[in-house]
């Protein structure tokens, strides 16, 4: 039987032999607590703080401007509330209509905690128009926090220019940059950012463990408490293994990315260019260049009602993708937010396909997708002969 199709990366990795071969010590001998004096102590200190270099040169920082944390979730929390903390509470905050819960539902805490939050809307391929940026500064406006790339549609946000509005205004620049680390070269003095988050396991590393950057000078409250760790901004004992793990993955994608993003993004254009034969209604939702390299978000004109059964159908043929993001895929059928901010109606909103291919995937396992997918599509209801736009232009 042939094997199974994994094209959900942007929900999860797989972890890299090599990233768990580099874990296995911390999770068998190498036991020790960083903060212990002991040698098993230094030991685990010593892998702390190889994986803290290892992280910062994947973007250009210093190694003491990285904090682990347990999640690419929880390195938002402490971006957003952290800052508006340190400010004495209240203030503004800007963000965009398509941000993950992350963001979107802390900025809804942020609210109900006394802190004005503007929410800017995007185009019709996701992105922020950075004069509408330029337009909802205001004095009392501490942070801008944007996405870098889009777990749902995969557009990727012109965060220099947006980065460099909000510098000039004088305020903070926080980007999620769940899914774009590892993909797309990133450079933090470039770019211009305060605040980067970023999650192992969407890297090949494990799940359970991120990290923020957080420029020299910036000033955070942590919003964990206890013993000091991380600088004092995130207690807790450090999950060496994991943190070990984010390193070596980290490590591998400064290596890789390159030439991995390069034939992530030829995959990518083939099955665009195959689907256009063979699933006329099919179309690419998002940016068509701005986009990261092996993330295609598809739309099936006429058919959007018909998505929970094509993940199905696919699923059932050995393919694992994904009807939105991984987090709103249990509400399949129920508008997809990202596309409604988007401008599509309720109806299109409410079906798309995320096809997300990563470093294990292979030419063979391609193929088969493309003569896999046109069979799925045709067990649905069919769409009907007036659907009159196509998203390929
Ligand atoms: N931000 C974005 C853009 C994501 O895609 C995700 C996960 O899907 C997160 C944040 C949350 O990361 P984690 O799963 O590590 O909490």
């Amino acid at each position: 039987m042939a094997s199974r199709i994994y094209f959900d990366h942007s929900a999860t990795t797989p972890l890299d032999p090599r990233v768990r071969a580099a874990m296995g010590p911390y999770l068998d001998g190498q036991y020790g607590n960083p903060s212990s004096l002991h040698q098993e102590g230094r030991e685990a200190r010593d892998a702390v703080e190889k994986a803290r270099a290892q992280v910062a040169a994947l973007f250009g920082a210093e190694p003491s401007e990285i904090i682990f944390t347990a999640s690419g979730t929880e390195a938002d929390n402490l971006a957003l509330v952290g800052t508006i903390r340190a400010g004495g509470g209240s203030g503004h905050v800007i963000t965009s209509a398509i941000e993950h819960a992350a963001v979107l539902e802390t900025c809804r805490f942020l609210e109900c905690t006394g802190t004005e939050v503007t929410i800017l809307p995007v185009n019709g391929d996701g992105l922020v128009d950075p004069a509408s940026l330029k337009g909802a500064l205001r004095d009392q406006t501490r942070l801008v926090s944007i996405m870098m790339a889009n777990n749902v549609v995969g557009t990727l946000q012109p965060v220099g220019e947006l980065g460099l509005i909000t510098a000039q205004h004088g305020c903070l620049f926080h980007t999620d940059a769940v899914q774009a680390v590892g993909k797309v070269p990133i450079d933090v003095e470039q770019l211009g950012v305060d605040l980067l988050s970023l999650s192992a396991h969407k890297l090949h590393g494990p799940k359970g463990v991120g990290a923020l950057y957080v420029r020299h000078g910036v000033c955070l409250d942590p919003i964990v408490f206890g013993g000091g760790q991380e600088r004092g901004l995130r207690s807790a004992t450090e999950n060496v293994a994991g943190i070990v793990g984010l390193g070596a993955a980290a490590a591998h994608a400064r290596e890789e990315m390159a030439t991995e993003s390069a034939r992530l993004a030829t995959w990518r254009e083939r099955i665009l260019h195959e689907l256009r034969e063979s699933v006329p209604n099919a179309c690419l939702i998002g940016h068509s260049e701005k986009r990261l390299p092996g993330h295609l978000c598809l739309g099936f004109a006429g058919q959007e009602g018909e998505m929970l059964k094509l993940v199905q159908a696919l699923d059932a043929s050995g393919v694992a993708v994904s009807a939105g993001s991984a987090c709103s895929s249990a509400h399949v059928g129920v508008a997809e937010k990202t596309l409604v901010a988007m401008g599509f109606d309720s109806a299109r909103a409410r079906g798309l396909l995320r096809v997300t291919l990563g470093r294990f995937n292979t030419d063979e396992e391609v193929e088969r997708f493309l003569h896999i997918l046109p069979q799925a599509v045709t067990s649905l209801v069919p769409a009907e002969n007036d659907v009159s736009y196509s998203f390929w232009d």
